[in-house]
C-alpha cells in the first residue's frame, strides 16, 4: 500500500553538505518527494515536534541541536514508507546502525544522527501536518 512518512534532514547533515547525497539515497530507495522545505526551527517548534521526549534527559540538548542550523523536512511517499524509511535510516546510534544505512554513512553520534523518520503511520500523519498544509502535498 502506498503510504506517506516524514523525514527531516537534520542540522549536522546540512552543515556537512550531505543534503544532496541523502536525497539521492532516498530517491534510489524508491521514495517520491511529496513536499519539501528548508527552514530553521524555532525553539518552540523543536520542543513541540519532540514533545514525546520532554521527560528524557537528552531533551534540552536535542532541542538545542535541532535549532542549531537549517533543516529540511520532507514528506515522502512509497510502498510501506514508514517501515522502509526506518530501515534505510538505521538505528538511532550510528555506531549501531547497519552498514550502508543513512545514519551509518552520515551520522556522527547518537544525537547528531543525520536524519529523522516517523516511527508509525499515526505519527507520520501528525508530523506531516506539523510542517505542511494539505495544499503543499503534491
Ligand atoms: P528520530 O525520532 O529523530 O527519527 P529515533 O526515532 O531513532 O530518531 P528517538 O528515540 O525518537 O530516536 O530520539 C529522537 C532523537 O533524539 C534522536 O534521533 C537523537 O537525535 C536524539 N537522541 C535519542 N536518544 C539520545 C540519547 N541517548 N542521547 C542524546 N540524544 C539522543
Ligand atoms: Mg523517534
Amino acid at each position: 500500500m502506498t503510504e506517506r512518512t516524514l523525514t527531516i534532514i537534520k542540522p549536522d547533515s546540512v552543515e556537512k553538505n550531505n543534503v544532496g547525497a541523502i536525497i539521492a539515497h532516498l530517491e534510489r530507495e524508491g521514495f517520491r518527494i511529496v513536499a519539501a522545505r528548508m527552514m530553521r526551527l524555532t525553539e518552540a517548534q523543536a520542543r513541540a515536534f519532540y514533545e514525546v521526549h520532554r521527560e528524557r534527559p537528552f531533551y534540552d540538548d536535542l532541542v538545542a541541536y535541532m535549532t542549531s542550523g537549517p533543516v529540511w523536512p520532507m514528506c515522502l511517499e512509497r510502498e510501506n514508507a514508514v517501515v522502509h524509511l526506518r530501515e534505510v535510516m538505521g538505528a538511532t546510534n550510528p555506531a549501531e546502525a547497519n552498514e550502508e544505512t543513512i545514519r551509518a554513512l552520515y551520522g556522527e553520534s547518537i544525537e547528531r544522527n543525520a536524519i529523522h523518520g516517523s516511527d508509525s503511520p499515526e505519527n507520520a500523519a501528525r508530523e506531516i501536518s506539523f510542517f505542511f498544509p494539505e495544499t503543499d502535498l503534491v
